[in-house]
């Protein structure tokens, strides 16, 4: 049994729900209901506001062995926030100061319960440039270092892994420590702060972080490459990397998806000639930097295959391309059963989807697929009738297979969570994995901390 009284005392009566019908926003994440797991039935919602407090929740914890679920704003798709056994779900909501936007060092600290958009704002603000841009902008600080979200945005500057250069974190046992800081090269020891990017909320509590950020770019253009043949378009993509121009996205979609979600928000995609489209978002020093990146990317492109390449220049229009990619899942996800996240090496962008269409044929479906092309990532879409023929778990299965016998992974971005963990025999070597174990073991000796998620 969970100690509210306990909890209670340490952050105040006001920070604790204990009711059931007020805490269904803190029990669920993004995850597609096919795919998501139960939710565990004695769950307590804590609401800390300080480092202390967390680390007396957490010491607690350990003197009962209650389980802690350290919890963003819920946007995952992997279930990694979601309580599965009787424990404490820890909302970091009230950490959610920006802290500093220091323009001397091209840092900011934000507490991390920060949202994306706020963070965005903020750094706008001081006319600076925080380039990642995972789809959701209520993500939170933590939550996007715990997960190393990625997202659009990342080819040239790369995921958030890349921005992160301080963290404050309370460790499982209680104590809070710092790692890291404003600096951009720090060999002191073994990286820990590199080990607690992308470890799902098993290995600390993210409090704080310092990230790094770029002068805003005086020139950007977004361009909406089409194509008839989507293999084209995905073979393009190692093309353009091989070109010397690096864009910061560039993202792949099937026409007909990227329509539904122009649809969805009552928006209008700019693109109406062929079946797939590739959006490149291009930044430079000045106007004629981004007139010869544009010109290179048009060349490129037509080489292999365009029919038609837009330019967006105005904010507004390039917001709007950028709205209509990011809000596809969220148009999607009533239709369809779940997505999976595959990266592969760039160059085998193009027999991924072939596997992806091969697999499509077999089990007599359409694959819808978008990508982060760029970064080799896939988000394959199986539909909903998937689940009505008792087919979506061998669809997935293959997708995974097809990945990895390309050299490729079963995620890139979203991560294990709670509902991957059951492909990872695919994939890990049984060594990585007993290191890993090992890894939890010596930060959270009684794994209180997200039990069940990561690894196995
Ligand atoms: C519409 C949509 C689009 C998306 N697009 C992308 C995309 O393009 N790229 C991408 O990478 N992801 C994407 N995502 C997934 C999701 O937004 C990211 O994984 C994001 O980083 C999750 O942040 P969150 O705050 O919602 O975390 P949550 O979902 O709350 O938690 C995610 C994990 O982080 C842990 N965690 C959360 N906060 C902390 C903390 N302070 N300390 C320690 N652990 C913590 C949790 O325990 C959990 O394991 C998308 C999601 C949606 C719904």
């Amino acid at each position: 049994m969970t100690d509210v009284e306990g909890l209670k005392k340490i952050v105040g009566a006001d920070w604790v729900i204990t009711q059931r019908d007020q805490m269904e926003a803190y029990l669920y994440d993004e995850t597609t209901p096919y795919q998501r797991l139960t939710p565990a039935e004695h769950v307590v919602v804590v609401k800390p506001a300080t480092a202390e407090e967390i680390s007396e929740i957490l010491k607690l914890a350990n003197r009962d062995k209650t389980p802690v679920y350290p919890r963003g704003a819920g946007t995952g798709l992997v279930c990694g926030a979601m309580p599965t056994q009787d424990g404490i779900v820890l909302s970091m909501e009230r950490f959610d100061k920006v802290v500093e936007v220091d323009k001397e060092n091209l840092m900011v600290v934000a507490q991390a319960g920060v949202t994306l958009a706020q963070l965005l704002e903020a750094v706008d603000g001081a006319d600076l440039l925080f380039p990642p841009h995972p789809g959701d902008e209520g993500a939170q600080v933590g939550g996007m270092i715990a997960a190393n979200a990625g997202g659009s945005r990342a080819v040239k500057y790369g995921v958030v892994r890349q921005y992160v250069k301080g963290l404050k974190v309370v460790l499982p046992t209680g104590e809070i420590t710092t790692m890291g800081g404003k600096l951009m090269k720090n060999n002191t020891g073994l990286d820990l702060m590199q080990l607690m990017i992308d470890s799902e909320g098993i290995l600390g509590v993210i409090t704080e972080a310092t990230m790094r950020l770029y002068p805003k770019f005086s020139g950007t253009a977004t361009l909406v490459v089409s194509f008839e043949d989507r293999h084209k378009a995905i073979a393009s993509v190692p093309k353009i990397l091989q070109s010397g121009v690096i864009p910061m996205a560039i993202e792949y979609v099937d026409h007909d998806v990227i329509e539904f979600s122009a649809d969805n928000l009552g928006m209008k995609w700019p693109a109406q000639q062929g079946r797939a489209h590739l959006i490149l978002i291009l930044a430079g020093a000045n106007e004629d930097d981004v007139y010869f990146q544009a010109e290179t990317m048009s060349e490129v492109c037509t080489a292999n295959g365009a029919i038609d390449v837009l330019i967006a220049e105005r904010q507004q229009e390039q917001g709007d391309i950028l709205k209509m990619r990011s809000e596809i899942y969220s148009a999607m996800k009533p239709r369809i059963a779940g997505d999976s996240d595959i990266t592969v090496p760039p160059a085998n962008l193009a027999k991924m989807l072939d596997a992806l269409d091969a697999i499509g044929e077999k089990y007599d479906t359409k694959i819808a697929t978008i990508a982060h092309a760029g970064d080799g990532n896939f988000h394959p879409y199986m539909l909903k009738e998937l689940i009505d023929r008792g087919t979506a778990e061998d669809v997935k299965l293959e997708i995974y297979k097809a990945a990895i016998a390309l050299d490729g992974v079963i995620t890139g971005e979203h991560g294990v969570g709670k509902i991957r963990l059951k492909y990872l025999q695919y994939q890990m070597d049984p060594k990585q994995e007993e290191i890993m174990r090992a890894i939890k073991k010596a930060f959270d000796p009684n794994g209180i901390l997200n039990p069940g998620a990561a690894i196995r």
